[in-house]
């Protein structure tokens, strides 16, 4: 197989690392508004960037805001997530970039019913055969509330849809598709019925366990949020037990459902400057989560107007300055 290599040089603008180093953590929150600036939304495009290769059978074929991962399981290939429908020519470019034809996609993994993770299934399915997976909770929600998951669609972007899985993902399900299982656990809280992912993939010999936390978000969580969204104030607590319930999965690779949740692309920067396990660390998992939990537990203690503040700007420019 032939793999496009894109070298800094080739990408349309360069890549500065300015994030982990020097950067106060405080003052940068990646699970605050990430959301495109109002001239990413105009031209979702301006958001894609090259795929490449993870580790082993791995691949990131995502853009600047969603995250979506390739798995050549070697009887045809699982996606997990997709970004919005407005970024599916970006998706299918980067997916042939890396010398697979679309139509290899055999399983569509969606890890919870939000429109920058899903946005895109239906006409990915419709071109492709792939059948979907989600879990059942997130589906009912999906169903049950059509006229919340329609502004949404409409929130985050042009075409994206609802879709009807074909497989209702129960906890602890696996998915088997060639060489990998992929263990699928209810990790609620960001939604109803978010799913986390984990699996073990082999790179020239070694054994690696790659771990995806499900929905790692937390502003749907504040009390204004979710009374206006009519969910159940419960889930503030269900965020926190799901953190708990996968703190001890073991992790060498972290992935996330959004780039900025594990750096890919400045790992990417790393791998490219000679650091060839840049993508494999076991402390990640810890640390993230560790992150995750102290900045939702500082949030739950915002006023709304401290909320509104903290999400009142996208700062997802912040972020990748330099690009
Ligand atoms: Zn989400």
């Amino acid at each position: 197989m032939n793999y496009y290599y894109f070298t800094q040089k080739s990408m349309a603008m360069p890549l500065e690392i300015r994030v982990r180093g020097g950067r106060n953590l405080e003052e940068f929150n990646r699970f605050g508004n990430m959301n495109p600036t109002p001239e990413f939304c105009g031209r979702p495009y301006l958001m894609d960037r090259p795929s490449f290769p993870i580790a082993g059978n791995l691949y990131f074929v995502g853009n600047l805001w969603c995250s979506s991962h390739l798995i050549d399981t070697g009887d045809g290939l699982i996606l997990l997530d997709t970004p919005t429908a407005g970024s599916l020519p970006g998706l299918l470019f980067n997916i042939a970039a890396l010398g697979f034809n679309p139509r290899e996609l055999k399983y569509i993994v969606v890890s919870h019913a939000h429109s920058d993770h899903f946005g895109a299934v239906a006409a990915l399915a419709h071109l492709t055969g792939a059948k979907t997976f989600m879990s059942a909770v997130d589906t009912r929600d999906m169903r049950e509330n059509p006229e919340r998951m329609e502004k949404m669609n409409l929130d985050l972007g042009y075409y994206n849809e609802c879709f009807t899985p074909d497989v209702e993902l129960e906890d602890g399900d696996i998915i088997s598709l060639g060489n990998t299982r992929m263990r699928c656990v209810l990790t609620p809280g960001h939604t109803v019925g978010v799913m986390s992912h984990f699996w073990t993939l082999e790179d020239e010999g070694r054994a690696f366990h790659v771990g995806i936390y499900g929905g790692a978000g937390f502003v749907s969580l504040s009390r204004v949020a979710l009374e206006r969204n009519s969910q159940p104030l419960s889930l503030q607590q269900d965020f926190l037990d799901s953190i708990d319930k996968v703190w001890d999965e073991p992790v060498d690779i972290m992935l996330g459902n959004h780039p900025f949740h594990n750096d890919v692309y400045f790992k990417r920067k790393r791998f490219l400057a000679g650091e060839e396990d840049a993508f494999i660390d076991p402390g990640e998992w810890h640390r993230f989560l560790g992150e995750l939990r102290a900045k939702y537990l500082t949030f739950l203690e915002k006023s709304p107007q401290e909320v509104e503040a903290m999400y009142a700007r996208s700062q997802i420019s912040d972020y990748y300055k330099g690009i």
